[in-house]
């Protein structure tokens, strides 16, 4: 059986150094933020290589703050791409914005840069740039259409850890840049994490505030603000797993180049990579117009593969409501071919040569 993911085997991987920080927590009773916190926070913006870094609870609730803090007008449209997780668009109405959902580039799965250009109306006041599967966005032309526009640029880096755009690391390259740490993601907690980072010392500092009650210290609680913290054994957790993270990462580069060996002229569409960008591969996602086959045909083979996702967002239940008119959208038609190949630094060659395989044999 050849796993999608391989939590367990990470965790015996490095069970020495993980269990000391954790007992080193627990022996400081360092439950909250803390030196543990601030240890993590430092050293994951260093490796961002952006100024600020403020841990918070998880990555729906890193989005939340992070808008809330860049203080937009009341009601006000944020463009959000149609193909990622429901957190992106959830935030958007949870923090009493209008979603506007824009298409997807069919290369990159990444938000359309044209697409993203049609949708900007006088009411917008945002995008969120997803860096989906690992893939950082076409930034340059967003930042310029957002110039030109005077939008704020959210970066939802929740499956891009350590990904490059032209050399430079993802979450500092818009306003504010938002990641979790959900345990499958590259860099996982041992359960809900999240964090927000940006070049601006004041909005660093909002948002801190904002996920600690809107206080600085004890009881000078400057506005109401949320519960949303770090915690101590989260962030000592995430210290241990960031020293491997590089190397966790660059496996996963290897593992699509072999699979980008393996799989040429296989069949399904393969994912791309562009010139310009670092893709860290969270997913590698295929495409297939027989998708459901094929995921039955490699489950058969002791396979595992999974949707990500299964729906484009406008199509959901969630979204019944919507008054946009999604239909047409490469997003949605994306939704009924896509499938997750496994991926990660478990993954032994033979492994992906036994996928590869497995793919080649399906008729
Ligand atoms: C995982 C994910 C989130 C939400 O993160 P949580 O930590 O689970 O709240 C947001 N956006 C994207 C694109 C994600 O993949």
């Amino acid at each position: 059986m050849i796993r999608f993911l391989d939590l367990h085997r990470q965790y015996e991987g490095i069970r020495g150094e993980m269990d000391a920080a954790m007992a080193a927590v627990l022996g400081d009773s360092a439950f909250i933020g803390g030196k543990y916190a601030q240890e993590f926070e430092q050293a994951f913006a260093a490796y961002q290589r952006v100024p600020h870094c403020v841990g918070v609870a998880n990555g729906t609730d890193a989005l939340e703050i992070a808008i809330e803090a860049l203080d937009l007008p009341r009601g006000s449209e944020i463009v959000v791409p149609a193909y990622t997780f429901i957190a992106t668009s959830e935030s958007v109405t949870r923090t009493g914005h209008r979603v506007v959902f824009c298409d997807c580039d069919p290369r990159t799965y990444t938000l359309s840069v044209p697409d993203l250009a049609r949708r900007v109306t006088a009411r917008t006041s945002a995008v969120i740039a997803v860096h989906l599967y690992g893939h950082p966005c076409d930034m340059d032309p967003v930042l310029e259409l957002a110039s030109a526009h005077e939008l704020k640029v959210i970066e939802d880096c929740a499956q891009a850890h350590g990904a490059e755009y032209k050399g430079r690391r993802v979450g500092g390259l818009g306003d504010v840049g938002t990641f979790s740490f959900y345990p499958g993601k590259n860099l996982g907690a041992y359960g809900d994490a999240g964090a927000i980072v940006t070049r601006d010392k004041a909005l660093a500092r909002r948002c801190r505030m904002m996920a600690n009650h809107g206080r600085v210290e004890k009881y000078d609680h400057d506005f109401e603000g949320r519960n949303s913290r770090l915690d101590g054994l989260q962030a000592a957790v995430l210290s241990v797993k960031l020293r491997h993270l590089e190397a966790w990462t660059e496996r996963r580069i290897q593992i699509a180049g072999l699979y980008q060996r393996l799989l040429d002229g296989a069949g399904p569409v393969l994912p791309l990579a562009e010139p310009w960008a670092r893709h860290v591969y969270h997913l590698f996602v295929v495409r297939s117009p027989r998708r459901d086959a094929l995921q039955a045909h490699l489950k058969a083979a002791g396979i595992e593969t999974a949707i990500h996702y299964p729906s484009a967002l406008p199509m959901l239940k969630a979204y019944t409501s919507l008054e946009q008119d999604c239909s047409s959208m490469f997003s949605v038609a994306a939704a009924g071919e896509v499938l997750s190949l496994p991926m990660g630094e478990h993954l032994a060659d033979g492994d992906v040569e036994q996928i590869a395989s497995a793919i080649r044999a399906f008729r």
